[in-house]
This record gives structure tokens, C-alpha cells and sequence, in this order.
């Protein structure tokens, strides 16, 4: 049994950052195969109007807390999950791992100029790591066929896909059933950051949970959708009161 805490009805997994770095290893090695959906409350928010897309999240084998908003939320129905663990943070974490025994990586996502980048980039950073398939993330529906036989025919042991949410998670959904082994998981805006080209909060901001304020102030077309963080606090709320 999984231990999870139920937050608006998406069940969190309740897991430390490295504990889960760890468990994902043990699945890659035992070739086995993950979905992972990294969520903050936009996404909770999105899956509670879009059915399909809950229905997508819901297939997920992990669905964990990438935002401070969820663990303060759980923390507030008296079930407390150990902490955030975001989809950068456990992206590096196993592409360190990865690096360290030799693994293959997949990665979809991403504009052109990104996505050469960030193949430089893990090239010279961790040299231990095989990349079995790169491409950007701007595709046809007729493309995707022929991604995800790639990825399948390469035998990725982990596959990111940085297309933003609910794009990623709806092809991971789509296409899961093709793959019988391989660790999957939507990664939004990571490539942008870890090829160089996109600054992640200063390490200020994220240590006094402030992150998802510094990416509005920095990008203010996003405000639209912080917007989510107070219908979220206001859901959650109702569903104390009625409880
Ligand atoms: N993106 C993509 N294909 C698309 C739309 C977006 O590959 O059709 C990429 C975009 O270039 C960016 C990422 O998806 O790298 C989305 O980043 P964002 O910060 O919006 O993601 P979030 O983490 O907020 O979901």
C-alpha cells in the first residue's frame, strides 16, 4: 500500500525528495516502469474542471507535491507530507544517479535552441549518461506515433518530457500502455532552466517557499495562472468546512 494524502481527491505520495530519487533508481534498475506527475496547485485546480485530465494524472503511479501550496495544504487537514519534491530537484537527482551507473536518458521537450543546449549541457556534466533520443517539444499529433516508437525501440531508463502540464501528462497517459519498462515524467519548464537559458529562484526565495512568487515577478505574463493559488486555498477551505 502506498502512503498518500488525499488533497481535493488527488492522492500525494508521501515521500522525501531523496527517498524518492532513490525508490525511482530501484525501478529503472529493475527495468521496470513509472509514471510520475510532479503537481502544485494549478494543477489540482485543472484537474478538478478537466475530467480527462484527472483521469490521466489519476493513471500516474506517483502523483507528488511540486509546490509549496500542497504541503502547507496537507499539512492544514492534519496530515503533513514530509516536504516538496519538486520535478527539477528529482529530475537532477536521478540524472546524478544516472550518470553514476551509466544509464540512458530520453529527453522530448523544450524549444529547438533549448534542447541543443541542455544536450551540450548533460554531455559535459555528466558524461556517464547515455542520451538514446532528444527532441524538442513542438510537434504534430502525427509525430508523437513516431516519438514514442523511438523511445521505445531505444529502450530509454528514464524519459522526460518537458512539454508544460496538462501536454505532458496527457501523452504519458496516451502512450503508457506501448511501454513496459522506463521511469516517465513531465518536467514543465526544467529544460529551460538546467540547459542555462531560464534562472531558477535564487536560492532565497526558494528556501522561504517564495518560488512560485519569483516566477510571476519575473515572468508577469504568469499571473493569470497564479491565479489557481487562492481558488485552491478557497477550495481547500470548503473542503475543511465540510470535512
Ligand atoms: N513547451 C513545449 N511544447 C509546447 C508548449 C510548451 O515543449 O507545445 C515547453 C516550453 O518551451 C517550456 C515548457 O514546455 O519549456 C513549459 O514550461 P512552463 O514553465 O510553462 O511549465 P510549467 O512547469 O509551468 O508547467
Amino acid at each position: 500500500m502506498k502512503r498518500t494524502v488525499e488533497i481535493l481527491g488527488i492522492p500525494f505520495y508521501n515521500v522525501s525528495q531523496n527517498a524518492f530519487v532513490d525508490e525511482l533508481i530501484d525501478a529503472a534498475v529493475n527495468k521496470e516502469r513509472r509514471f510520475i506527475v510532479t503537481a502544485n496547485p494549478e494543477i489540482v485546480m485543472h484537474a478538478q474542471q478537466d475530467l480527462e485530465f484527472n483521469r490521466a494524472i489519476q493513471q500516474a503511479d506517483y502523483i507528488v507535491a511540486d509546490g509549496i501550496g500542497v504541503v502547507k495544504a496537507a499539512k492544514s487537514i492534519g496530515k503533513p507530507l514530509k516536504g516538496r519534491v519538486t520535478g527539477y530537484d528529482t529530475m537532477l537527482g536521478l540524472l546524478e544517479k544516472a550518470n553514476e551507473m551509466k544509464m540512458s536518458v530520453y529527453f522530448v521537450g523544450a524549444k529547438p535552441n533549448i534542447i541543443d543546449k541542455l544536450i551540450e549541457h548533460v554531455k559535459c556534466e555528466y558524461k556517464g549518461i547515455e542520451i538514446v533520443g532528444a527532441r524538442d517539444g513542438y510537434f504534430t499529433a502525427s509525430d508523437s506515433e513516431a516519438i514514442a516508437e523511438d523511445i521505445l525501440v531505444n529502450q530509454a531508463d528514464f524519459v522526460f518530457l518537458a512539454l508544460g502540464f496538462p501536454r505532458q501528462e496527457r501523452w504519458i497517459s496516451t502512450h503508457l500502455d506501448k511501454f513496459d519498462r522506463g521511469i516517465f515524467m513531465g518536467v514543465g519548464g526544467s529544460f529551460d532552466v538546467l540547459s542555462g537559458c531560464t534562472k531558477r529562484a535564487p536560492d532565497f526565495w526558494v528556501r522561504f517557499n517564495l518560488e512560485w512568487l519569483y516566477r510571476i515577478l519575473s515572468q508577469p505574463s504568469r499571473w493569470k495562472r497564479a491565479l489557481a493559488i487562492p481558488r485552491f486555498m478557497l477550495a481547500m477551505k470548503k473542503q475543511r468546512r465540510h470535512g
